[in-house]
């Protein structure tokens, strides 16, 4: 019997901005490259999302992207 296990598959990030296959190990990685999306395109392309914000808040909404299953950026957006 033989168990195929990829390793470290929970540390392993990859980018879904529209068009982007970026792959990254750390979130740390990836929330500079995330940030320097928005900065170029001055809204949301992850994954089907459209979202038009000014950029202060398009950046907290594009990290928000990456931490769904986090509170971190709850505070922000109150
Ligand atoms: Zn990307
Ligand atoms: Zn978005």
């Amino acid at each position: 019997m033989i168990i195929t296990k990829v390793k470290n598959v929970d540390t392993e990030y990859s980018c879904k901005w529209i068009s982007c296959k970026e792959n990254f190990h750390s979130t740390g990685q990836q929330d500079a490259h995330i940030i320097s999306h928005v900065v170029q395109e001055k809204c949301c392309r992850w994954g089907d999302c459209t979202k038009v914000l000014s950029f202060n808040s398009l950046e907290i909404h594009a990290l928000k992207h990456l931490y769904d299953n986090q509170n971190i950026f709850r505070t922000f957006e109150d």
